[in-house]
């Protein structure tokens, strides 16, 4: 690595660079396909009621299968769909395909639809919204859009408007992955959540002992029910965990212990299958 290598003071860390820069470049350039092509689905993972364990909503999760790149996590390439704005049109996609999707699940059964900062800022955000609901039938009320709080960051104020808009046709907006952005609280002053959603990375610290875990999510749930929002713990693998997540106060659960996410004609049958085992209606 010394300079006396001399030609050969770059070969020890440029090929890395080269290859990942020319990886991501693959990658950019098959997500810009993948629509078209049909390598996007949805995925829908149940969540529950705390105390009567029945399901009341499903978050569609976004998968990308590509013969070329095979199955791409959406930590990878939702990010690089943000960075070119890609997630625009698929964002779109996602909405429609979700709303679709539910109108076949019983009545009171919502869809949770994850939404970047990037599709806020979007001028055309609550026109796409209405168009889906309109095109699948699916009532405002059934629909759930998710934000994290990084979406106050660059533009507040337009982020803010927007979702107020969406609050008026009558869909609900929930706070994903709480506590683990930048925590200006401000917004939970001035917008109308319907739920605050405790970040997995709590769930399991308090679940292994954290007693910092454990008192951050009992404020949050105190917070909530004082701001009359309702609580969702993510991520709750095991009984234990749910246990305590129940006993802190969480009004909804979310993870792998009641169902990993799954295709849609999976969902349905869960869901039937769920209600009949715990003899609902
Ligand atoms: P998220 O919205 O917080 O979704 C929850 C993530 O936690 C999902 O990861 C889910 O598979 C995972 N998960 C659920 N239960 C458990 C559990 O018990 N244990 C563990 N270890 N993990 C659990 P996934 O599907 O990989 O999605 C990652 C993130 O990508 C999502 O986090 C969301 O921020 C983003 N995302 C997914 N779909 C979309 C989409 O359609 N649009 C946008 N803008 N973002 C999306
Ligand atoms: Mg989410
Ligand atoms: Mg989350
Ligand atoms: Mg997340």
């Amino acid at each position: 690595r010394s300079k006396d290598a001399g030609g050969g003071v770059h070969c020890t860390y440029e090929p890395t660079l080269h290859a990942d820069a020319e990886e991501r470049r693959k990658l950019e350039f098959s997500l810009r396909r993948a629509l078209e092509l049909n390598e996007m689905s949805l995925n829908y993972q149940p969540v529950v009621d705390a105390q009567t364990e029945q399901v009341v909503s499903f978050e569609a999760l976004l998968r990308w299968n590509s013969p070329e790149h095979g199955s791409v996590s959406p930590a990878k390439f939702i990010p690089m769909a943000e960075d070119t704005r890609l997630i625009v049109p698929i964002g779109e996609w996602v909405l429609r395909e979700a709303c679709r999707e539910a109108t076949r699940w019983p009545g009171h059964v919502k869809v949770a639809v994850n939404v970047s900062g990037e599709q806020l800022l979007d001028p055309h955000f609550s026109t796409t919204v209405v168009a889906a609901l309109a095109a699948s039938g699916l009532p405002p009320a059934r629909l759930e859009i998710e934000v994290t709080e990084s979406i106050f960051v660059r533009d507040g104020t337009t982020a803010r408007n927007t979702l107020e808009q969406i609050m008026a046709l009558g869909c609900s907006v929930a706070l994903d992955d709480f506590g683990t952005g930048y925590s200006s609280l401000g917004y939970l002053r001035k917008l109308r959540f319907s739920t605050i959603k405790v970040d997995r990375s709590f769930v399991q610290g308090a679940a292994t002992g954290n007693p910092e875990s454990l008192a951050i999510i009992r404020a949050v749930v105190a917070m909530a029910q004082s701001l009359e929002m309702t609580t969702t713990a993510e991520g709750v693998e095991t009984e234990a965990e749910l246990n305590m997540v129940r006993n802190l106060g969480a009004n909804k659960v979310q993870g792998y212990y009641f169902g990993r996410p799954m295709v849609a004609s999976e969902a349905n049958r869960l869901f039937y299958q769920h209600n009949a085992a715990r003899g609902a209606a």
